[in-house]
């Protein structure tokens, strides 16, 4: 059976600062769900948790105090809504939850690629070239495959985006040039072991249908048993009118099916 298009996993609100917008609120997502006939959706607010040392100034604002005043969630009798988080990695290999924090969300997404976070995220050095970046990319993955975290509820983010290399799409085509199909191999054979869910974020879906290149990690991932999930990374809701396009354009390029959907229990 096809994969059904039933789901967004990735969803920010107006909570997180860099929406900020009134009308990215819990109603707006009901009727975006039940607009495109899904059943399941996840917020997932950009958060650094308190007991957690090293969050940068933009991050530290967004605790959970802040995140969980969406709570509680409207109840509804055909969308599950459910409370979760997108969290972050730091250059020196910190996450921003601690490990008994997990238990108070639903799903967790760690994005590796927010490039953009100079000095944060990435040092000068591994922002230097393709090449640096390249291997930043499959280190960051490494680093958080390695540790000792509830698989079955985290999701990779937006593996394939723009931020990696920000309005300098050769670049970013070029780091992915330099990752070869053995390396992502191994990486995604690890993260279908482990159980990883793997975005298809509907901003790659759309960069990837004008770079046909970039559904390369997506390929191996499905090759090496990953499973997947949705997510529009909304922050306004105009992302949500041209979210379900982008991701059935990915859903057919990558020829899924329901045997290959990340599901959240
Ligand atoms: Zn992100
Ligand atoms: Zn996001």
């Amino acid at each position: 059976m096809t994969y059904k298009i039933d789901h967004d996993f990735h969803i920010h609100t107006k909570l997180s600062s860099c929406s900020n917008d009134p009308k990215q609120n819990a109603n707006a997502l009901l009727s975006y769900a039940k607009k495109n006939g899904m059943s399941a959706l996840c917020v997932t607010d950009h958060f650094w948790s308190e007991d957690v040392k090293g969050a940068s100034n933009w991050y530290e604002p967004q605790n959970f105090a802040h995140i969980s005043q969406i709570l509680p969630l409207p109840q509804d009798a055909d969308v599950r809504l459910m409370f979760g988080c997108e969290t972050e990695l730091t250059k020196n290999g910190i996450l921003g939850i601690s490990k008994e924090n997990f238990d108070k969300f639903d799903f967790v997404i760690i994005p590796t690629t927010h490039f953009h976070m100079e000095g944060f995220t990435l040092s000068t050095e591994q922002l230097e070239s393709p090449k640096t970046r390249a291997k930043a990319w499959t280190n960051r993955l490494y680093q958080v495959l390695d540790m000792d975290l509830p698989f079955h509820k985290i999701g990779f983010a937006h593996l394939t985006c723009h931020l990696i290399y920000r309005n300098e799409t050769e670049n970013l085509l070029e780091t992915f040039n330099l990752i070869s199909k053995d390396e992502m191999a191994r990486i995604f054979t690890k993260a279908a072991k482990l159980g990883v869910g793997i975005e298809l974020n509907s901003g790659d879906m759309k960069n990837a249908q004008a770079h046909p290149d970039l559904f390369k990690p997506y390929i191996v991932a499905k090759e090496c048993g990953c499973k997947f999930y949705l997510g529009s990374d909304a922050h306004h809701p105009d992302k949500f009118d041209m979210s379900p396009d982008a991701f059935a354009y990915g859903v057919n390029y990558l020829d899924l099916d329901e045997r290959d959907k990340f599901i959240l229990i």
